[in-house]
């Protein structure tokens, strides 16, 4: 009887809400692998150039998605215009000069300045603290009875040759890192293959970034040089770099003159919005976003990015067309949905950062973030259903509804919903990598859907012919039903739980 009566009541659970989803599950069959190809095959191709932040590329893929918004009857989703758009900066070195005495190292030859950060100005060197590896970790610490604060700082590229096999915990970025927290005043890296290296450098533009340095004088001045340079300086004779790794540690007077020059360059980026207005719950939205920028070009090489995130903004592109037709048909949601595709995630989720930080939609009234990267593939790694699963990240936190949204959705789909990333252990810290990650700190309840990764994550072979559209549908129709069910909803979801950020971040 038990039994019986439980095998029921599940049996009339399922019913209502098949009814209730029934419009959805209507809307979303309008969304299919056609017409995702057809859209990917645009957005990933070579006229778009990789769609990196600030270039060309990018703004190819902004005009047509706006175009497409327009084309669908999205409004402006910023008053009058489809895009959002923010600054970008980009150092230009002009010139640099080396002097040690009155003796003129030529730059590209014996020395280079670092691209990663340049930093402008005239600097008199009178002491050099040399740390040979410049390695201060557990195991070995090369400062020790070394205070380089306020000093310039000199360290080899490479690592003690027993350390070969480990060269990422020494890497120059750490060994930079280092020296920087211990308030070094400039650093000059000795480069191992200085001689070997191409000498006429093909660019001399900087890493772009998106803040002003309030000071510019504060970041710290990063030079490469010679081992004959750093022989010269160092005042020490010897015939190759294996040499300079016998050379004490310490403190050497030097009279060194270095000079900088740069221009900085204001480029732009955007975010495209579009929004399509609710019914009923006319101050309240949810936000469908995906990344439409990608790494751009590598010399001739194009990195297309067709599953990452062309998947995500063709899915943007496409859902806003099934909602926006059924609005047409008499059934427009509740809420007002807004869609964005956000320049300037790669370069660390810039355009989600300066949405949040200039919301022109308030966020205590933008009920849900549902992000999309990376959904046209399959990791190959996948244990369960590949063809038939999603990972889903964020769905613990912040708002206790999430969780019964999706499994009571996917009563109709039966995907695979794959919350394994959500164990703070995981080493991969997904939930940090997207631009769901700039609403959820702001409080917003977010789900970020992502097929995991594969070999052509961040290669120019992530290309459309790669693209799983059969499985790609099925998770963009999930997507949209789960948007469907959460726009016309009576409640906005509630923020119920804690985001729960580690201290370190
Ligand atoms: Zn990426």
């Amino acid at each position: 009887m038990k039994k019986i009566f439980f095998v029921l009541s599940c049996f009339i659970s399922v019913f209502v809400i098949a009814q209730k989803n029934n419009d959805a599950t209507k809307y979303a069959s309008v969304i299919t692998q056609q017409d995702l190809k057809k859209q990917l095959t645009i957005i990933a191709s070579a006229e778009m150039e990789g769609r990196e932040t600030a270039t060309e590329g990018q703004k190819k893929a902004a005009a047509y998605i706006e175009q497409q918004f327009k084309q669908i009857g999205l409004k402006p989703g910023n008053g009058n215009s489809y895009q959002q758009t923010y600054n970008v900066y980009q150092d230009e070195l002009k010139s640099a000069s080396l002097k040690l005495y009155n003796t003129s190292f030529a730059f590209d030859k014996h020395f280079t300045v670092s691209l990663f950060n340049i930093t402008e100005g005239n600097f008199q060197i009178n002491e050099i603290a040399y740390v040979g590896f410049g390695i201060q970790d557990s195991t070995r610490n090369d400062y020790k009875n070394i205070d380089v604060k306020g000093k310039w700082v000199m360290f080899l590229e490479s690592n003690p040759s027993n350390e070969n096999k480990i060269p990422k915990r020494n890497s120059s970025f750490l060994k930079i890192r280092t020296a920087t927290l211990k308030e070094a005043a400039g650093i000059i890296i000795v480069s191992e293959n200085f001689d070997k290296l191409n000498h006429s450098i093909p660019s001399t533009k900087g890493f772009m970034y998106v803040k002003k340095p309030a000071n510019n004088n504060r970041t710290t001045p990063i030079l490469s040089v010679s081992y004959q340079a750093a022989s010269s300086i160092l005042t020490k004779m010897i015939n190759s770099y294996e040499d300079l790794k016998n050379i004490a540690t310490g403190n050497y007077a030097t009279n060194i003159y270095l000079t900088i020059d740069k221009e900085t360059n204001t480029l732009q980026s955007s975010n495209v919005i579009g929004l399509l207005e609710g019914s009923e719950k006319k101050d309240e939205y949810i936000i469908l976003t995906a990344h439409y920028d990608h790494l751009g070009k590598r010399g001739n090489e194009i990195y297309y990015g067709a599953d990452d995130d062309g998947s995500g903004t063709v899915t943007i592109i496409e859902m806003a067309k099934a909602f926006s037709l059924a609005k047409k048909k008499g059934k427009a949601p509740k809420r007002n949905i807004i869609f964005m595709t956000v320049s300037g995630e790669e370069k660390g989720l810039w355009g989600s950062d300066y949405y949040t930080q200039h919301p022109i939609y308030p966020l205590n009234k933008t009920s849900v973030n549902l992000n999309i990267d990376m959904i046209g593939r399959i990791d190959p790694s996948y244990k369960g259903d590949s063809l038939n699963y999603v990972f889903a990240i964020g769905e613990d936190k912040l708002s206790s509804d999430l969780i019964p949204i999706s499994d009571s959705i996917n009563q109709h789909f039966k995907i695979e919903i794959d919350r394994k990333y959500n164990d703070p252990k995981d080493p991969n810290r997904f939930y940090y990598r997207s631009d769901h990650f700039n609403f959820a700190k702001n409080g917003v309840p977010v789900i970020f859907y992502f097929n995991g990764v594969h070999k052509d994550y961040h290669r120019p072979t992530d290309t459309v012919d790669k693209i799983n559209f059969d499985v790609m549908e099925r998770r963009a129709r999930f997507i949209f039903t789960t948007a469907w069910v959460m726009a016309n909803r009576n409640n906005m979801l509630k923020r119920d739980m804690p985001l729960n950020m580690p201290s370190s971040r």
